[in-house]
């Protein structure tokens, strides 16, 4: 059935009689088609015509500008009573703001992924006015889908630790805690369903974290997730690299192991030609450099062994070969590995079982929620909260993981 153009743009009983260009917007000047007072709301007694007032009400873009409709509003006197009514408004028109409920909308769904500024200056409307519709946005419902591997993080936002909630497999936001507290991450998961299906719950090397997957996950294994200890392993190696910086100071050489840096914290099997070459050279000059990161190498190698009792064996090797020199630096991996062992090579049943990477997946979430936050410029706890959910929640593009690589 055809519809008419007025229901299609939501603007019955109104009629345009005019439109102007003024001020870089359009304003158009808006009859009502089919005035509805015609006795007096308050006593029903006889109406007369006692002027006209022009409202104006700011709409969606037309023709990708800024438009106002201004309307011509009808103004009475009660005969009988003295009243003095208004003829009202169509529905189009918001009760509460000089807006139409079409602005309204739009403005509510482009404050989730724009800063309030930019709607704002978009529809001429106050930044205040884009804040409070964004707040009236209702609260994005739980997370409903089965979690088969749980990522608990934590990060500083908004003034704040808060606890990070993530489906791994899915690549999905479940939940920004608003505290890093056991209690409270512990009282939010009680009210997800679909912890009954997870597996795994991945972590830093936190106890906090730990009591909170036993106690609110019992049935799941716990995983220290492989980037965080990687990242204490690449640390040892660079406290090595600084030391024998600091040994050769004030000559050329020294800049030489700043320039280094980077060259000795990627990967061995990811350089090739000269870069790979400049490694060998900076590892032939400092013995001890090469030392520790051989070491380093060494322990990311217990990521690529056959199954976790290998990997096992292999990480207490790993402990006693410490060389004498490196051991100051490296304790704070080895103490870590030492505490966590369980943790750390629950990696490999979780590979095995749930094919799914854990290295990075939250850290990766943790980035792109300060994303959101940088860009709102401070937002309140509640709408960087709402605003992170109902953007992350549709997934991340997770790279394709590969077990091997660290
Ligand atoms: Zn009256």
């Amino acid at each position: 059935m055809p519809i008419s153009a007025a229901e299609m743009f939501g603007l019955d009983d109104l009629v345009v009689e005019s439109k102007e260009w003024v001020e870089g917007a359009w304003h158009l000047s808006m009859r009502i088609q089919q005035p509805r007072l015609d006795s007096c709301p308050e006593c029903g007694g006889r109406l007369l015509a006692n002027g006209t007032r022009t409202v104006e009400h700011n709409d969606v873009l037309l023709h990708g500008s800024r438009a106002v409709l201004m309307t011509v509003r009808q103004r009475y006197r009660c005969v009988a009573c003295g009243a003095g009514p208004s003829e009202p408004l169509p529905d189009a028109f918001d009760p509460d703001r000089m807006m139409t409920r079409r602005l309204v909308d739009a403005v509510s769904c482009e404050s989730v992924r724009d800063t309030a500024a930019a709607v704002a200056r978009r529809y001429g409307i106050d930044e205040k006015t884009v804040r409070q519709i964004s707040a009236e946005r209702p609260e994005p419902p739980d997370y409903e889908a089965d979690v088969l591997v749980l990522g608990i993080d934590e990060t500083k936002l908004a003034g704040n630790m808060r606890g990070i909630l993530v489906d791994l497999e899915g690549g999905r936001l479940i939940d920004i805690v608003q505290s890093d507290h056991k209690a409270d991450i512990v009282e939010r998961l009680s009210r997800l369903r679909g912890l009954s299906a997870t597996k795994f719950v991945c972590m830093d090397m936190r106890k906090s974290f730990r009591a909170i997957a036993s106690e609110s996950v019992p049935g799941a294994q716990a995983v220290v997730d492989r980037w965080h200890v990687m990242r204490l392993a690449g640390e040892a190696m660079d406290e090595v690299r600084k030391k024998c910086m600091r040994k050769v100071e004030g000559t050329g050489r020294s800049q030489h192991f700043f320039r280094c840096r980077r060259l000795l914290c990627t990967n061995p099997e990811r350089l090739a030609g000269r870069r790979l070459a400049a490694l060998e050279s900076v590892l032939d000059e400092f013995l001890l450099v090469r030392a520790a990161h051989e070491h380093r190498e060494a322990f990311r190698r217990l990521y690529a062994c056959k199954d976790r009792t290998a990997a096992i064996a292999e990480h207490d090797r790993w402990l006693q070969e410490t060389d004498k020199d490196l051991e100051k630096e490296f304790k704070p991996l080895a103490n870590a590995s030492r505490r966590w062992q369980a943790e750390i090579f629950s990696w490999y049943d979780c590979w095995d079982a749930a094919r799914v990477a854990t290295n990075a997946g939250t850290e990766s979430m943790n980035s792109r929620i300060k994303k959101i936050n940088a860009a709102g410029n401070g937002y309140a706890f509640g709408t960087l909260r709402r605003r992170a959910l109902e953007t992350l929640r549709g997934g991340i593009n997770n790279e394709t993981p590969q077990k091997a690589a660290a």
